[in-house]
């Protein structure tokens, strides 16, 4: 029996180190193990690690992106619409490309917007992924249809 203090080698049965009066300890069986940490207090090792962020949908980006060309088409519609109704005291323009201009471009308009919105609501029914851009999407396109829309009935209405 080694004492653990001086380590002088007594005999197996002693109680005391006889050299330097040190506890023996017989050899007991080992203390059970404590449970293993749980993940609560595990030591942090290394950042931690975030999930990705799911990406926004391209279709969502392409509706969003529709719909800011279909709102500019709208308004070059009625600034050529402002500038005949301007010109109509003044006598400024002649008609030329008025059909391109007066039918084409609030036809694209139209076109754009409602792709805008389809494609708005189709990457909305994506999962797992972000819906930013899409809602925003559907928002102007749907904002941009139902005013010019509005716009027309008035028109007709007017008329
Ligand atoms: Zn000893």
């Amino acid at each position: 029996m080694i004492c653990p203090r001086c380590e002088f080698e007594n005999q197996p049965e002693s109680l005391f180190c006889t050299e330097c009066g040190q506890r023996l300890e017989r050899s007991k069986p080992a203390p059970p193990e404590p449970p293993p940490p749980g993940p609560d207090i595990a030591p942090h090792i290394g950042p931690t690690q975030e999930p990705p962020l799911p990406r926004n949908h391209p279709l969502g980006l392409a509706s969003f992106i529709l719909g800011i060309v279909g709102v500019i088409l709208w308004l070059l519609s009625v600034g050529f619409a402002i500038y005949l109704f301007l010109s109509a005291f003044g006598g400024g323009y002649d008609g030329e490309n008025f059909e391109v201009i007066a039918i084409v471009v609030p036809t694209l308009a139209l076109l754009t917007n409602l792709a805008g919105l389809v494609l708005g609501i189709v990457a909305t029914t994506q999962q797992a992924l972000r819906k930013g851009h899409a809602i925003a999407g559907i928002c102007v396109n749907g904002l941009s249809l139902a005013t010019f829309l509005m716009l027309l009935l008035a028109l007709y209405v007017s008329d």
